[in-house]
C-alpha cells in the first residue's frame, strides 16, 4: 500500500519515530485512551492550530490555519481501531515561482493502534504502533497531515505564478555552462 510504505519511510527518519519513544502530551491536548474509546465506540473530534504542528511548519510557507481531525473509534477483532479523517488548508511554497500557494490538505484512513509491530492487526487496517492507552492525537493528525503534503506543490494554470524577473534575467546573460538558479529545480521536478 502506498500509504504504508511512505508512513514507514517518514517512520525511519531520524527523530521522527514519535510512536517509538514515550509521547508527551501537548497542552490542550491530553492524551487518548484508544483503548476505552473504542471499547464505547466514541468519537473524538478535535481542532488544531498548524502552528502547534512543528514539522508540518517547517514544510509550509506559513504556519497558518488550523487542522480538523475527527476519529471515530471502534474495537476490530479484539484491537482498538480507528477511522480517522483529517482536513487542513495550509499555504504551501510552490517550487516555481517560490510564493505561497495555498492548498487543502486531507487524509482519510483505517488504522489500528498496537502497542508492538509484531501484533496482529485487523485485515485492511494500518498499524500504529503505540501505546493505545496514551495515545498522541495530536502527533497522529501531524503525521497525516505531513503524509497528505503534494510531492511537489506549484501553483495551477490559472493560478499566479510568476517567475521573479532578476532570475530570469541573470539566467538568460549568463554564459553556457554556468550554473543557472533554476537548473538543479528542474532537475528535481522532472524525477
Ligand atoms: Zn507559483
Amino acid at each position: 500500500m502506498k500509504n504504508k510504505d511512505l508512513r514507514d519511510k517518514f517512520f525511519d527518519t531520524p527523530g521522527s519515530g514519535h510512536y517509538h519513544t514515550a509521547p508527551m502530551s501537548r497542552p490542550g491536548h491530553p492524551l487518548l485512551d484508544a483503548e476505552s474509546l473504542a471499547t464505547t465506540g466514541t468519537v473524538v473530534e478535535r481542532e488544531f492550530r498548524i502552528a502547534e504542528f512543528a514539522r508540518l511548519a517547517d514544510r509550509l510557507a506559513r504556519p497558518e490555519g488550523t487542522a480538523i481531525a475527527r476519529l471515530a473509534l471502534s474495537r476490530i477483532e479484539g484491537v482498538a481501531a480507528g477511522d480517522l479523517r483529517v482536513r487542513a488548508t495550509a499555504d504551501l511554497t510552490c517550487q516555481r515561482c517560490l510564493a505561497p500557494v495555498r492548498r487543502v490538505l486531507e487524509s482519510e484512513s483505517r488504522i489500528a493502534f498496537v502497542e508492538s509491530d509484531e501484533a496482529p492487526v485487523p485485515a485492511d487496517r494500518e498499524a500504529i504502533p503505540c501505546d493505545p492507552q496514551r495515545l498522541d492525537f495530536a502527533a497522529l493528525v501531524e503525521d497525516e497531515l505531513l503524509l497528505s503534503l503534494p510531492v511537489v506543490a506549484r501553483h495551477a494554470q490559472g493560478e499566479a505564478c510568476i517567475l521573479p524577473d532578476a532570475a530570469v534575467e541573470i539566467a538568460s546573460d549568463e554564459p553556457a555552462g554556468t550554473r543557472r538558479p533554476f537548473a538543479g529545480l528542474k532537475d528535481l521536478l522532472d524525477h
